[in-house]
């Protein structure tokens, strides 16, 4: 920013505080947007000399700030978690961090608890036999994997002993460390409807424990924007019953519903 213009903005904010018992506050994503306004672009354009030697004044246009848009503040955030050490047991295990995946304009964002082995080898997460699941689940809403985003709370997969196979679920420690990267996606992305997957994942989002059976099918809220919670995809594949499959479905229903997305017949009727 330029200093007149940083002046201004300080002195609207004494302002503000002097009229109002409560301090000025900015979220995250405008103080991103701020940091990463590039200087060049808040400068007032130079003046473009005419033909014949006179000077016209520059375009306002030109000297409107250049705000980056979402895929670009996400990058920002994604190369913070990259380099981030706040686990350090895990940032010594992982083979890379796991940021998310997908469009950063999406309507529809999944939120699971933290990357599994196949995902700390691939950097994506949900790329396992669930997240196979997660995708065949989308494309039975018509949505591609391309068209909503998928994170999860953790971005390092949790460490497990020397010789032991698996995954081991992140503790609430690990959730609260991470969890202000994955605020910071909501933030910028913004979706309509957020999903959680599994209780883990919402006790990371919520804080809250309860069992899914208190939990799934009906409408939350994280920051007003309506979350749906359903199973893990993984608590499908152990548990291959049809009357489990069509309660994520109901869910989904719901989903789709609130996203305002035609559903058929066929669609209402699976698992039935
Ligand atoms: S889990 Fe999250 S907070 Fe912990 S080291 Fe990895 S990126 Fe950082």
């Amino acid at each position: 920013m330029t200093q007149p213009a940083l002046d201004f903005v300080i002195a609207t904010l004494e302002r503000i505080r002097e009229k109002d018992s409560r301090a000025p506050r900015a979220s995250r994503t405008a103080l991103a947007r701020l940091q990463a306004v590039p200087v060049a672009a808040s400068l007032p354009a130079a003046p473009k000399p005419r033909e014949g030697g006179r000077e016209t004044c520059a375009s306002p246009i030109g000297r409107r700030l250049q705000t980056p848009n979402k895929a670009e503040l996400l990058a920002a955030v994604r190369e913070r978690v990259r380099a981030c050490t706040k686990c350090a047991h895990l940032a010594r295990s992982r083979t890379q961090t796991v940021f998310g995946v997908g469009n950063p304009d999406a309507d529809l964002m999944f939120i699971g608890e933290a990357p599994g082995a196949d995902e700390d080898q691939q950097g994506e997460p949900f790329v396992g036999r669930a997240g196979q699941l997660l995708t065949r689940i989308l494309k039975a809403m018509n949505f591609a994997r391309e068209d909503v985003y998928i994170a999860n709370i953790l971005k390092c997969r949790p460490d497990m002993q020397a010789g032991s196979f698996g995954n081991r679920p992140p503790t609430p420690t690990e959730m609260q460390t991470c969890r202000p990267y994955l605020m910071e996606q909501v933030e910028i992305i913004q979706p309509t409807v957020l999903v959680a997957l599994g209780a883990v994942a919402v006790e990371g989002l919520l804080g809250t424990r309860a069992t899914m059976r208190e939990l799934r099918g009906r409408w939350h809220t994280y920051n007003n924007i309506p979350l749906m919670i359903t199973y893990h995809p993984a608590y499908l594949l152990r548990n291959q019953a049809p009357s489990e499959k069509r309660k994520v479905w109901e869910d989904m229903l719901q989903v789709m519903e609130r996203l305002e997305r035609p559903i058929s017949e066929r669609q209402r009727n699976y698992f039935l």
